[in-house]
């Protein structure tokens, strides 16, 4: 019998619809690359004897069983206390984990109190997986059939407890039955979903050949706008092998659309082109309002590579910041070619950076006219080199037309520092409404 798996979300916020119960779908993908077939996803609110039944019903299904949230110190985190009843054993003080809670008030200055001790106290047999971010520490039991992993509720934390303590024990425990799949994902910006999907149509046959079509691997596409990830999850002796087959054939149609792989994020991808060119960027922006100095800021170690971000929204601040000539402003208006193209070489100038990139442009809803339609936008990057112009006109609502506009301005610099060829350059391929996540 192949292994089943349910996880168990915890919470009154996740019942009154306060919070989203992203650590169940985060678990979902954790246990689908483990190879292990997840049966259901279970929420019930704080009360102890509703979670008391959920773990009982679900322990007499399932042979692992994740629990989320519920073990922290007030009296509402139930949840221990729960595993315990339903296992029929008693809570036990663990000194190991009361350890690791003084040491952890002693660094923050915080003294121990009571209900925190309640914390290091965990059902008897079970094994504890520390939290290296928080007080509340998880562990592992077997209730029956079931291995029962109970993890806190605070996402960050329940992650990094998964990762680092959860997966290697359940892989040495149940480790015969489980064929971890191995995932690669590629992540794409400058194509919409269906215009991958429509890239890759029989990558699978062609790449790997009929032999290996049945479940070996698989390809998803994962949408978040405006970026969409192809995943492939392969399983077996030869799943690296088709992991990387699969790579190169899926390279090959999508070209420099694939700006990173795995836990790579957009930002990290500009950020460590321009650090490796050893090249700077400086930012006027007009229709974003400072997203795309937030989206580079967003990589760690930004500082290296950006140099100056400036909010140019007005035309007296395009003139009186970034140098655009009065008469630019007066013939072509703020949203044109050449008020960005004065308004990226005025940035470069004034931070003497390699890149000045301009993004000039109408959000909506209202502003839009039949020469300007809303979601024009005008783009600039000023190098070295010479300057280079970008007009797009973007069918989508206020945000959706800031937020890709800042990805265009920094996936401009991206593809100049890569120094891509015409032929394979996103930008020159045309966005459709399809684009979206
Ligand atoms: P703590 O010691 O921090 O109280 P805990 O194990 O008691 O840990 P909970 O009190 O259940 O955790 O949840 C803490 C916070 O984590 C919640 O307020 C909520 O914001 C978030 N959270 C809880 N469950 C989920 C979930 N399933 N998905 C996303 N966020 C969650
Ligand atoms: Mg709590």
């Amino acid at each position: 019998m192949p292994l089943s798996a349910e996880i168990l979300t915890t919470g009154d916020e996740l019942l009154r619809g306060d919070v989203v119960d992203t650590n169940a779908t985060w678990l979902a993908t954790r246990i689908a690359e483990l190879g292990i077939r997840l049966g259901r996803i279970v929420s019930v609110g704080d009360e102890l004897g509703v979670v008391e039944s959920a773990l009982r019903e679900s322990c007499a299904r399932c042979d692992l069983l994740l629990v989320s949230g519920g073990l922290g110190p007030t009296d509402d985190d139930r949840t221990t206390e729960a595993v315990a009843r339903a296992a029929g054993v008693e809570l036990e003080l663990q000194p190991q984990a009361l350890e690791a809670l003084r040491a952890r008030f002693a660094r923050a200055g915080y003294p121990l109190t009571p209900n925190n001790e309640k914390q290091a106290r965990i059902p008897r047999g079970a094994v504890l997986l520390p939290n290296d971010r928080g007080t509340a520490p998880g562990f592992l039991l077997r209730v029956g059939r079931a291995w029962v992993a109970c993890m806190p509720g605070v996402p960050l934390e329940l992650k990094a407890m998964f990762d680092a303590e959860l997966r290697p024990r359940l892989l040495a425990e149940l480790g015969a039955q489980i064929q971890p799949a191995l995932v690669r994902s590629l992540n794409c910006f400058g194509l919409g979903e269906s215009q991958i999907d429509h890239r890759l149509q029989d990558l699978l046959p062609s790449a790997l050949g009929e032999a290996a079509v049945a479940g070996e691997a698989t390809v998803h596409y994962r949408a978040s706008f405006p970026e969409v990830r192809v995943i492939f999850v392969a399983r077996g002796a030869r799943a690296a092998e088709l992991c990387a087959r699969l790579e190169t054939a899926a390279r090959e149609r999508l070209g420099s659309h694939v700006y990173g792989v795995d836990g790579t994020t957009f930002s990290e991808a500009v950020v460590a082109a321009l650090r490796s060119a050893r090249a700077t960027l400086a930012l006027a922006e007009s229709c974003t309002g400072g997203l795309a100095g937030d989206l580079v800021t967003q990589a760690a170690g930004s500082s290296d590579v950006f140099q100056l971000g400036v909010i140019t929204y007005s035309n007296e601040f395009k003139r009186r910041m970034v140098g655009v000539p009065e008469e630019v402003l007066a013939r072509h208006g703020a949203v044109s070619r050449e008020c960005a193209l004065a308004m990226a070489r005025g940035v470069r100038a004034l931070a003497g950076s390699s890149y000045g990139v301009a993004i000039s442009g109408i959000a909506g809803p209202g502003g839009g006219s039949d020469d300007k339609p809303v979601g024009t936008v005008h783009f600039a990057l000023a190098s070295e080199r010479g300057v280079r112009h970008l007009h797009r006109v973007l069918p989508f609502e206020r945000q959706r037309i800031k937020v890709l506009s800042a990805y265009i301005a920094l996936a401009l610099v991206l593809h100049d520092v890569q120094r891509s060829s015409a032929a394979n350059d996103p930008l020159e391929g045309r966005w459709s409404p399809e684009v979206r996540g």
